[in-house]
């Protein structure tokens, strides 16, 4: 199958349509958690009270972040002509649904998802787990080989081959992964580029 044959398209959010912008160490000080540890299981294992405030913080702080939300080179661009060709497209993010929302609001793409189609960290298991991509296979009824999972990180990559789907990674400058990439692009202008070249 070619790239130009995908029309079931998946996006990671952070650092794949925005500029990356999480500062995460700078969250892990605030909220008393060792570097070392992943943020969200670490809150999950605190008291409910001290979790819920700390939750509370991060959704917050993760607001202000996504208010001011930049759209990463040709990002907008290329969903836009994906959208106009009447493609499926959804998001899968460790962010919550509410705020990846917020984001694609502020960066001018709100238009091109439909709500159900956004899968935040509420709607879906954290990637590399697969159970948000198979979700949206089953809503849209197509085989996970024929859907694309783009993103910037070896997580949405793992996510993508656990689940069947092809991957895109972009927004690096060179690829680490290339045993779990399918296609690689260096920025979105130049993933639009391969999809009308
Ligand atoms: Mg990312």
């Amino acid at each position: 199958m070619s790239l130009q044959q995908v029309r079931h398209w998946v996006f990671d959010m952070d650092g794949t349509l925005t500029l990356a912008v999480h500062d995460f160490p700078a969250i892990k000080r605030a909220l008393d958690i060792p570097l070392q540890e992943d943020i969200l299981s670490h809150l999950a294992a605190l008291p409910t009270a001290v979790s819920a405030a700390k939750h509370a913080w991060l959704l917050e702080h993760e607001r202000e972040l996504a208010l001011a939300s930049q759209p990463a080179p040709g990002a907008v661009e290329l969903v836009r002509e994906l959208a106009a060709r009447g493609y499926r497209l959804g998001i899968l993010t460790r962010n919550a649904r509410e705020l990846a929302h917020v984001t694609l609001e502020a960066i001018g793409l709100a238009e091109c998802f439909a709500v159900d189609d956004v899968l935040g960290r509420d709607e879906a298991p954290p990637k590399p787990d697969p159970g948000g991509l198979l979700k949206l296979a089953q809503r849209w009824n197509v085989e996970p080989a024929n859907m694309v999972m783009v993103g910037d990180y070896r997580f949405d990559l793992d996510c993508g081959r656990a689940a069947g789907t092809h991957t895109v990674l972009v927004n690096l400058p060179e690829n680490p992964w290339p045993e779990l990439t399918d296609w690689y692009a260096v920025d979105c202008f130049a993933l639009r580029g391969m999809l009308t070249g």
